[in-house]
């Protein structure tokens, strides 16, 4: 970058973060945000950060960032500008080198997400360079996002750099074998994931929602559990491709059931995948299933995982996915496994089984991680290369 002493710089974070009233229930985003933006404004530029936040139809005061600048403040423990989009240009004018200031809601112009030239101008103008550090932006080819890295010099920030090397090591330049875990509620979502997987990965281990569908393909009745049954096509197609890969698909042999999904029922009980009565459901998978995959966890060298291998947010299905979160996190610590997981729900649950600490790389990024594990190229990180 050279120096950048009085330069304006336009440092695309992810500011969305969630909020009760005036209060950010989870900062997480906005300490991701801290080494880039420190790092320029102690180097004399002035920084300019650009943020969607919430879904705006129309400007309002609820999806303002004006909200966010207070606790963005403290969490930089220093003082934030907010510069809204009217007589934006003066109050840029008007900062000093050194100066920390976050523009409104890229999303108040419609062209944001129309990656519209006209917007992408209209943001340039404000600087001299942009830096992209918004990983979970990057599978999006809005203004913010792409189109500025086209019409600035344009550079990837600090956590963006460290997310796509975390990224690189678990997937694209990975010590073998490699585990892939896969879980959660939806087969359709993830599919595309799956196919792309079964030629990356020595290993790959389906828990959830999704492994009911694949216990049906092969034959078992699943009785109530969540499966989606007009997908066991699509499902035989990815046990023939990871054949053909020499991938080996793990499934439960033993799985958590009950007649109803509440908080521990009195109808809970582990048995055979073969033995789920017609009145169950099955909704984390068992103990014999959860051992055998701790032991293929430590044959590996890499995992990368999305989804958790129950419906952990109700007690005691939370268990499998705690047990091997347990397992993985101890592994990394050793030194015998370098451990990548990302998507909303695993992040929680990983929180839960308290472990999100001890594994190589948590992704905070939900559609972008998961875009990246279908081996898509990302918008925002591609528009960086060129
Ligand atoms: P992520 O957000 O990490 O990508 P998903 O959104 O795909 O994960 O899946 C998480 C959801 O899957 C959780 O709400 C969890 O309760 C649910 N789930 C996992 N296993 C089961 C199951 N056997 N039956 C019903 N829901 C399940
Ligand atoms: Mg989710």
């Amino acid at each position: 970058m050279g120096d950048i002493t009085g330069k304006r710089v336009l440092v695309r974070e992810d500011l969305n973060v969630p909020m009760e009233g005036d209060r950010v229930t989870d900062d997480t985003r906005l300490r991701a945000t801290l080494p880039t933006v420190t790092e320029l404004a102690d180097r004399g530029a002035i920084v300019l950060v650009l943020s969607h936040f919430g879904r705006p139809k129309v400007p309002s005061a609820d999806t303002s960032l004006a909200r966010v600048r207070p606790a963005y403040a403290a969490v930089l423990g220093r003082p934030v500008n907010y510069i809204d989009w009217e007589g934006d240009a003066a109050a840029v004018a008007a900062l000093q080198p050194g100066d920390i200031a976050v523009l409104e809601n890229t999303r108040f112009f419609g062209g944001e997400e129309k990656n519209d030239p006209a917007t992408v101008a209209r943001f340039a103008a404000l600087g001299d360079l942009y830096v992209n550090d918004a990983f979970s932006a990057a599978h999006r080819a809005h203004a913010s996002t792409e189109g500025l890295a086209h019409v600035l010099p344009a550079f990837a920030g600090r956590a963006m750099e460290a997310e796509l090397d975390a990224l690189e090591k678990a997937l694209g330049n990975a010590d073998h074998p490699v585990a892939a875990v896969v879980g959660g509620a939806k087969v359709s979502s993830k599919l595309d994931v799956l196919t792309h997987l079964v030629d990356k990965v020595d290993h790959l281990i389906i828990g959830g929602g999704m492994a009911n569908t694949f216990l049906a393909a092969r034959g078992v009745d699943v009785a109530k559990s969540l499966c989606e049954h007009d997908l066991i096509a699509t499902v035989e197609g990815i046990f023939t491709a990871a054949d053909r890969a020499h991938c080996t698909i793990h499934l439960p042999y033993d799985v958590v059931v009950s007649k109803e999904f509440a908080a521990n029922p009195p109808s809970l009980r582990t048995c055979n995948v073969h033995e789920v009565a017609a009145d169950e459901m099955i909704l984390d998978i068992g103990p014999a299933a959860t051992e055998a995959l701790a032991d293929v966890l430590k044959t590996c060298r890499t995992l990368v995982w999305n989804g958790p291998l129950g419906a952990f947010e109700t007690p005691p299905f939370d268990t499998a996915t705690v047990a091997l979160a347990k397992t993985a996190a101890a592994l990394t610590k050793d030194g015998s496994l370098v451990s990548v997981a990302g998507g909303g729900d695993t992040v929680a649950a990983l929180n839960q089984a308290g472990v999100a600490d001890d594994f190589s790389f948590v992704s905070t990024a939900g559609g972008a991680f998961l875009e990246w594990m279908e081996g898509k190229q990302l918008p925002g990180v591609a528009a960086l290369k060129h």
